[in-house]
């Protein structure tokens, strides 16, 4: 890539341009150096700085110098003599020192050519002119400068600002590593953020896009989806960048919510199993054929169990046991009666007769619950079998695959393996759904909300853009070349604790819930742990023990030590079912049963939970805080707070998820030691809208000024308690909303360790006074696109 070097009187100045820029950069971005201020630390620049800049920028494609004004320009000339490697090719570049700082990272960071950098980041005072009406060109002139066999194509551009400096890096991303030359309007590149953002295009216009070359194909296609998908910016606004009103808004539309672009073939995941038909009778004459119809299912799904029984020591002697449960001669003795007396069905036969086994265990206890789970899993392979239909749980065919759902349960996301499973498209979902963070933080990409996703049959290529939300049908060969270079996203190193330019702290947390995410945490140089989720209690049919849970806490703890790692308690129920906790059925599991609440009929989960996590602090030296999820009462709060102080825990707090504890977040405050805000439940539960529910993305979109009033009454009551609040929920890891969250008052972040780096420079780009004003601004605004476009206003001016 081509490096940068910035030249300025002022390292404020010079860091803030830096930063900025960056902003529009997502994936690698080049190497900047800046050389700024004299080696006394006063203002002035220093040519034997410049020079060991240019050294330290230079990574193969040559380096570009953008200076400020006066002595900065000598002392870049003079660099050029100094420079000890004299086969640095190095371009001094007289451009306007924001423009052209911003536009160079951009164009570098786009795999553009030193000449080209240079001439982007010359050029860069275009955009600004045209914006002022100066020299405006045409959107669409009429000839094509391009080969006859260009591809050529044209879009209407859907986002109510345009092509403005996002939608243009975002163009340029799209474009690194492919092989075109690719014009819009004719004679503007599209490699080039400046000749974008100099179009002047706005909400209405058509685009043209034109290029040739081997990729051209790929380009014209990433280009036109991000223009079809509103450069993402149209959450709350129609087609044609209309405010949307009721029903339209409500339609699903995929939605990009896992970085990555891959191809693989489609796998459908299996339907879940449902109860068989009671009604349908077996004629007389048919009821042996059907016993022993039953019989033989038995028999061959103990085999199916028994030949995944050789891999692991208790694993597999675990699934023996559970074979032999298949094939227990009373079970099939009181099914075969079901069907000679009664008529039903052999699946019928067989779902009755385990059910009342099923049922005759659970009732001697939560400890018998992995047996009752292991019986639910032979009926239903059974039911399967005997209906024709696929296992339940995801399929292994032995290749890498894209896995096709409904929706995955958090279990079934958790144990995906990486290797096999190359994206995720489900129908439901949103972004805060846990099938989207957990893909994100597994790096597996992912699309939700695609209507009728499970209707692609099994085998056919797709191609899945995470960032875009396109799922493509049998690619073309072109369309698939351009996959591989962003397979997986990239992991960027947070080099500083998170901080705003004038210096206030917000610390910069990592969310994590595998040992996989622990690794990540510690390469992306979090600065702790902000949310360490429950996961390793998911998809298991009996509670961990304590020692097990003291096990999986250390293996966290000791890894940061000296650090802060706020562990949250269980957090079961709706959308993260855990079986040990019994198979109660409720209408509205999101209202029900769950988070905090489950303390009340498993008060003895909640105690080994706290006792296993004072053990493994006491053995470590992390700085342990404890938490609670789904709080709504002072008094659950008190509870909790008591269970906590009783295990010998020192740092307490709850997590702010529902209206009602936002609402009273100032007696809870006087209660425990800190809050953490969980945006995506909160979101959830203020908007009244399930956060899998793909029709229903908008509402939960954390830009909802509705959202932000909520954190603003929880961190007004923080400040006045002097008490820390952090937000854990995805809002956390959008850097824009991250600097409303710090100018609301939060103290830390907490995200998936990916986005760690980008949040981080987007603090430090801006001010806190900025950072209030944004929260001013969005908390003020009508609706998410208003409070999008007025911080974004604010922060370009
Ligand atoms: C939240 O609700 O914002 C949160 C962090 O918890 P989870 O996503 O695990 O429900
Ligand atoms: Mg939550």
């Amino acid at each position: 890539m081509v490096g940068i070097v910035v030249v300025s009187h002022s390292p404020d100045l010079a860091r803030a341009a830096v930063n900025l820029a960056l902003q529009m950069v997502h994936g690698p971005a080049p190497r900047i150096e800046i050389a700024a201020g004299t080696s006394d630390d006063r203002l002035g620049t220093d040519a034997a700085r410049v020079a060991e800049a240019i050294v330290a920028a230079e990574d193969g494609g040559g380096v570009v110098v953008i200076m400020d004004l006066g002595s900065a320009v000598l002392s870049a000339e003079l660099a050029l003599e100094l420079v000890p490697e004299p086969g640095i090719q190095t371009r001094l570049v007289p451009a306007a020192f924001v423009e052209g700082i911003f536009a160079s990272v951009i164009s570098a960071a786009g795999g553009a050519e030193l000449d080209a950098v240079a001439r982007d980041a010359e050029q860069a005072l275009q955009a600004k002119a045209a914006q002022l009406g100066q020299t405006q060109p045409p959107i669409e002139a009429a000839d094509s400068i391009i080969a006859p066999a260009a591809i050529v194509a044209k879009a209407t551009i859907v986002n109510p600002d345009g092509i403005h400096a996002r939608p243009a890096a975002l163009i340029v991303e799209a474009l690194a590593f492919v092989d075109a030359r690719v014009m819009v309007a004719t004679d503007r590149s599209a490699r080039s953020p400046t000749a974008l953002m100099s179009l002047g295009a706005q909400a209405g216009d058509v685009l043209r896009v034109e290029a040739d070359g081997a990729d051209a194909a790929v380009a014209v296609d990433r280009i036109l989806a991000l223009v079809r998908n509103g450069f993402s910016e149209l959450a709350g606004r129609d087609r044609l960048g209309r405010e949307t009103v009721g029903h339209d808004r409500l339609s699903p539309h995929p939605i990009g919510v896992s970085p990555g672009r891959v191809v693989g073939p489609a796998l459908r995941m299996p339907d879940p199993i449902t109860e068989p038909d009671p009604t349908i009778r077996v004629p007389e004459a048919e009821r042996p054929a059907a016993i022993k119809r039953l019989a033989n299912v038995a028999t061959d799904t103990a085999e199916q169990l028994r030949s995944r029984s050789t891999a692991a020591g208790t694993v597999g002697q675990l699934l023996e046991a559970t074979a032999a449960m298949a094939t227990d001669p009373d079970l099939i003795a009181d099914a075969s009666l079901r069907i000679r007396d009664r008529g039903l069905t052999p699946e019928r036969a067989a779902w009755e007769a385990i059910g009342s086994v099923a049922d005759t265990i659970g009732a001697a206890g939560p400890r018998q619950a992995e047996r009752v789970s292991d019986l639910y899993d032979i009926r239903n392979r059974m039911v399967s079998s005997l209906t024709g239909r696929a296992a339940p749980g995801v399929p292994d065919p032995g290749h890498p695959f894209v896995l096709l759902a409904v929706d995955l349960a958090p279990a079934d996301t958790a144990g995906l393996d990486t290797a096999r499973c190359l994206a995720i498209v489900t129908e439901e979902g949103g972004a805060t759904s846990h099938t989207a963070i957990i893909a994100r933080s597994l790096g597996i990409p992912a699309v939700v909300g695609v209507p009728s996703a499970t209707a692609i049959p099994d085998g056919t290529l797709l191609l899945v853009d995470g960032i875009t939300g396109e799922v493509i049908k049998e690619p073309t060969v072109d369309q698939q070349a351009a996959t591989a270079p962003v397979l997986r996203p990239h992991r960027e190193k947070l080099m500083s604790p998170g901080s705003t330019a004038d210096g206030h702290r917000v610390a910069l947390l990592a969310n994590i819930g595998s040992a996989r995410d622990i690794a990540s945490a510690l390469e992306c140089g979090a600065e702790g742990v902000g949310l360490y989720r429950e996961l390793y209690f998911l998809g298991r049919t009996e509670a961990p023990s304590v020692g097990e849970q003291v096990n999986a806490c250390r293996a966290v703890f000791s890894r940061f030590a000296g650090r802060r790692v706020v562990v949250r308690t269980l957090d079961a129920g709706s959308d993260k079912p855990m079986p040990f906790l019994g198979y109660v059925e409720e209408p509205n599991p999101a209202l029900g049963v769950r988070g905090f609440r489950t303390a009340a009929s498993h008060p003895e989960l909640l105690h080994d939970q706290l006792m296993a996590i004072k053990v493994a602090a006491e053995a470590e030296t992390a700085e342990v805080w404890v938490m609670a999820p789904m709080i709504t009462t002072v008094d659950e709060v008190r509870s909790f707070a008591q269970g906590a102080d009783d295990a010998g825990l020192p740092i307490i707090g709850v997590m702010i998820e529902t209206p009602a504890a936002a609402l009273q977040a100032e007696l809870i405050l006087a209660e425990v030691d800190f809050v953490s805000i969980g945006t995506n439940d909160l979101a959830q539960y203020t908007f009244a809208a399930d956060r899998h529910s793909a029709s229903l993305a908008s509402l939960n979109d954390p830009w909802q000024p509705a959202l932000l009033r909520m954190v603003e009454m929880v961190t007004g009551a923080a400040a006045d308690s002097g008490k820390p609040v952090g937000v854990c929920g995805e809002a956390a890891a959008d850097p824009q909303l991250a600097l409303v969250l710090a100018g609301l008052g939060v103290s830390s972040l907490s995200m998936a360790p990916g986005a760690l780096a980008e949040i981080s420079r987007s603090l430090a780009a801006v001010t806190l006074d900025v950072c209030r004003r944004a929260a001013r601004a969005a908390c003020d605004s009508d609706s998410p696109s208003s409070a999008r476009e007025a911080v974004r206003a604010l922060l370009t001016t």
